[in-house]
């Protein structure tokens, strides 16, 4: 199975030659077919295994197609993952999937060393994507700065260890702030019961991925 043979939008693909990725991994051939039909995974997947390509394209490419008739901006994604640099790297990395595509999807991503004045007005330009740890993401919307009552998207990485570092609150809050049925991911090391409160509050019946 190729790339091309996922249902990725063409740019994507193109994005991906680019890069020099040859065929998907697992994870992406398991988890790309079923978050473009809409479905909800919950996926084993460790750092290395391709997991960042494995959310990131198939939202990129809804995205892209939505906006060949409904061009508005909204944050249609949000990606929350636990530290800054996973942060980085997850950003840089939708970067260069967006290579082909970059007037069409706008990133932006919030961590806890972005300034108040700086967030706002990265927030002001209505990101189509945000990447972001818990923490920041719920005090921008509780100031309003960012909106997710149009969310379609979320992503929560390193899922197990989103709850050791105390976001529990800002994720009760999150989830209070986006419409039901928003299609989530979530990516962990483990499938361990330590999932469960997440996999309660944000998903509906996911497809589990035990790789
Ligand atoms: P991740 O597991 O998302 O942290 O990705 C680990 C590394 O694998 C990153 O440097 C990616 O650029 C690279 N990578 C992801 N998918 C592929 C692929 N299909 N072929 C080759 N390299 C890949």
């Amino acid at each position: 199975l190729s790339f091309a043979e996922l249902g990725l939008d063409p740019r994507l693909v193109q994005a991906v030659a680019k890069q020099s990725f040859e065929k998907p991994t697992l994870v992406q051939r398991k988890a790309i077919p079923l978050a473009l039909q809409g479905q909800d995974v919950l996926c084993k997947a460790k750092t290395g295994s391709g997991k960042t390509a494995a959310y990131v394209l198939p939202i990129l490419s809804s995205i892209l197609k939505r906006k060949t008739t409904d061009p508005a901006p909204f944050t249609a994604g949000l990606i929350l993952v636990p530290t800054r640099e996973l942060a980085d790297q997850v950003y840089k990395a939708i970067e260069e999937f967006s290579a082909f595509c970059a007037k069409d999807i706008q990133p932006a991503k919030l961590t806890d060393n972005v300034s108040d004045a700086v967030l706002r007005s990265l927030l002001a330009n209505v990101p189509d994507i945000v990447v972001s740890t818990p923490a920041r993401a719920w005090k921008s919307v509780e100031s309003s700065a960012l909106s997710l009552s149009k969310l379609q998207f979320l992503v929560l990485d390193e899922a197990d260890l989103v709850l050791s570092y105390g976001y529990d609150e800002d994720m009760e809050n999150l989830s209070r702030s986006m419409p039901k049925g928003v299609q989530t991911t979530m990516m962990s090391a483990t499938l361990s019961s330590e999932l469960d409160t997440l996999k309660g509050i944000f998903c509906r019946n996911p497809t589990i991925l035990d790789l």
